[in-house]
């Protein structure tokens, strides 16, 4: 199973991504836990990429896909892999295209959780993580609907592209999410 979790900051992609990861046996891919492992261990990529994110900007392109090819191509990934925050841009999404090719892997599903942007800011803000002040928040809004909300145009293309209402609690969107991978 090669799936992508797609939605706004907030969303529920990783909670189901976690749950998911654990059911199937299947390594949960999430950059923003990558980007925030890298800042614990004060890498260089970690404290260049910590800016950005407390600022709710992206990190670039490049940079995403480079860590995102060395991870996927890992034995782990052999038998699938969910992917949670990327691809994140249209230059993220066509990079994947390419390793997907380069690599041989099989074609992708991509579930969509949707939200309400008022339910997502309290959420958020009930999280608490170092990067949910009510600020960075907005910004990380406005960052999806601009730069990361387009991507969903170039998964419709094909027919793996899936919606489900995240307004609910956790068992009822997981349960939503099987239905559709069986
Ligand atoms: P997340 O945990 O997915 O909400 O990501 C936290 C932050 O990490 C984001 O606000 C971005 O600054 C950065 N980030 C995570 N994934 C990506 C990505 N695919 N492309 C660019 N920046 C990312």
């Amino acid at each position: 199973m090669f799936l992508i979790l797609f939605g706004a900051p907030g969303v529920g992609k990783g909670t189901q991504a976690e749950r998911l990861s654990s059911e199937f046996k299947i390594p949960q891919i999430s950059t923003g836990e990558m980007l925030r492992e890298a800042n614990a261990k004060k890498t260089k990529l970690g404290l260049e990429a910590k800016k950005l994110m407390d600022m709710g900007e992206l990190v670039s392109d490049k940079i995403i896909l480079g860590i995102v090819e060395e991870r996927i191509t890992q034995d782990d990934c052999n038998h699938g892999l969910i992917l949670d925050g990327f691809p994140r841009t249209i230059p993220q999404a066509e990079g994947l295209a390419i390793i997907a090719n380069k690599h041989n892997l099989p074609p992708f599903k991509c579930i969509e959780i949707t939200l309400p942007d008022d339910v997502i800011v309290q959420r958020l803000l009930l999280r608490g993580r170092a990067d949910d002040s009510e600020e960075t928040i907005r910004n990380r809004l406005f960052v999806y609907k601009n730069q990361t909300a387009p991507v969903k145009q170039y998964f419709n293309i094909d027919s793996h592209f899936y919606s489900v209402n995240g307004n609910k609690s956790i068992d009822e969107v997981y349960n939503e999410i099987k239905k559709i991978l069986q």
